[in-house]
């Protein structure tokens, strides 16, 4: 489509970041035939700090990119175990019209790879090794015009009328244009390690509600988040935590000493212990609730993490990432075809499209999270809520996004009446 002029390459559309945001949205781009160049710092394969499991509301995003799931590098899982207040309780993924009934758990390290090469084949161009190092902007009209980033070869500069953030957390190019973080959403911290353990091909996701922080022996404190055990098939499996920052304790956890301490109250036949550690612990934040806004401005969607599209309810990224990617796709469609005040008004129209996608559930997620927050709250649902099943049934529904948006059944229309009652965020 558009042409390119050296030194500037130029597209119809730059995406900064390769993670599941980023060629998610160069595939849909790419396919319909744009000229899209997707700018990546690092080289693949690479690692990324993530608990690598996918509810099948992420697996339902792979289908809608034609993945094929069937082969044995998808470790599947048929539902989530949760253990807390002295029980355990198997909660089968939901039969639904709207998502498949199976998760998923893969590496980043191969996820992150086999979607890029998909980018690449839709025929989007992708630069690795590429460190945008902020916006160029029009000083007239305050547009985003391109990208100037660190490559190789020195400093480049890459320019198209519009521009996709899928960096990540760190969300460079958002601040580049002034976009900040919001403080009035939650905010979560996760770590995660690998370890070698018999757990490796269980097929239930695993959390563990109750975590408590037993730095100091006498006053043990049950942490607002949960730990969690990915089984990855061959030998290994990913154990974490994440916490949220509605508690007292955030920011003045460690969460890497919190990590030790709950694995070290594990049955030592899970093996996970630290001479079984295949990797270092490695941690990062979590942009929740949508934490950074407005997600269009100027030329610039945000999606993924650089949109803080993360869920407040289970701090489940992935699968937000890709639908985030699939409805701004939309929107730049959309506003390819047109011009002037009706392109924009596509373009504007993504911030519209997610608010009506996700802005009542995460309103309802905020005030979960603040609710957990709260030390009583957490100490009543774990040891009142769980041994209720069918309570349960609902809390897994809402707490993984898995709701049919119509017809269902009654643990789906309890969800939709609160959605409806809940004002956006
Ligand atoms: C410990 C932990 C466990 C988690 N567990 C899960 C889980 O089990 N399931 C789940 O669904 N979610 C999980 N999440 C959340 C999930 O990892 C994120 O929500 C998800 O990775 C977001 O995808 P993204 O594409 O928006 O960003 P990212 O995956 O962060 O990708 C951003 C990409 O942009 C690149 N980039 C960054 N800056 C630049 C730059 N300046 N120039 C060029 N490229 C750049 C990065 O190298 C990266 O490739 C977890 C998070 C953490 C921290």
């Amino acid at each position: 489509m558009s042409g390119h002029s050296d030194p500037v390459e130029s597209a119809d559309v730059i995406i900064v970041g390769a993670g599941p945001a980023g060629s998610s949205a160069a595939v849909h781009l790419a396919r319909a035939g744009m000229d899209v160049l997707l700018l990546e710092k690092s080289t693949f394969p690479r690692d990324k700090v993530c608990g690598d499991g996918l509810t099948p509301r992420g697996v339902k995003q792979l289908h809608v990119l034609g993945i094929d799931t069937s082969s044995d590098d998808w470790i599947k899982n048929k539902g989530l175990r949760v253990v807390g207040g002295g029980v355990t309780l198997e909660l089968p993924w939901p039969t639904l019209a709207d998502f498949p009934d199976f998760g998923v758990v893969r590496p980043r390290r191969d996820f992150d790879d086999m979607l890029a090469t998909l980018a690449v084949k839709a025929g989007a161009q992708l630069r690795l090794a590429t460190n945008v190092t902020g916006p160029v902007i029009d000083e007239k009209t305050g547009r985003i015009t391109g990208v100037e980033a660190k490559t190789e070869n020195g400093v480049r500069r890459f320019a198209a009328p519009l521009v996709i953030a899928a960096d990540g957390v760190s969300a460079r190019v958002a601040l580049g244009m002034g976009v900040g973080k919001r403080d009035d959403r939650p905010l979560g911290v996760a770590v995660r390690r690998y370890y070698t353990s018999p757990r490796a091909d269980d097929d239930h996701l695993e959390s563990h509600l109750e975590l408590w922080d037993r730095t100091d022996p006498d006053k043990a404190k049950l942490l607002p988040g949960y730990g969690w055990i990915f089984g990855l098939g061959g030998g290994q499996v990913n154990v974490g935590l994440g916490m949220l920052n509605s508690s007292k304790a955030f920011g003045r956890t460690n969460y890497r000493q919190l990590l030790r301490t709950w694995l070290d109250g594990t049955p030592e036949e899970w093996g996970l212990r630290e001479e079984n550690a295949s990797s270092e612990i490695g941690g990062a934040g979590l942009p929740m609730g949508f934490n950074r806004t407005p997600h269009y401005d100027r030329g610039l969607l945000l999606i993924g993490d650089a949109g803080g599209v993360v869920n407040p309810f289970n701090g489940e990224g992935i699968a937000y990432a890709m639908e985030s990617a699939a409805i701004a796709a939309e929107s730049v469609l959309q506003a390819h075809g047109r011009t002037g005040a009706a392109r924009e008004a596509a373009l504007h129209g993504y911030v519209d499209a997610m608010g009506r996608h996700l802005g009542s559930y995460y309103r309802l997620g905020g005030i979960f999270s603040t609710l957990i927050g709260n030390p009583r709250v957490m100490r009543a649902a774990t040891s009142l809520g769980l041994p209720r099943k069918r309570l349960m049934y609902l809390v897994l529904k809402l707490l993984a996004g898995l709701y049919d948006e119509s017809g269902g059944d009654w643990a789906d229309k309890v969800i939709r009446t609160l959605n409806r009652a809940a004002p956006r965020v």
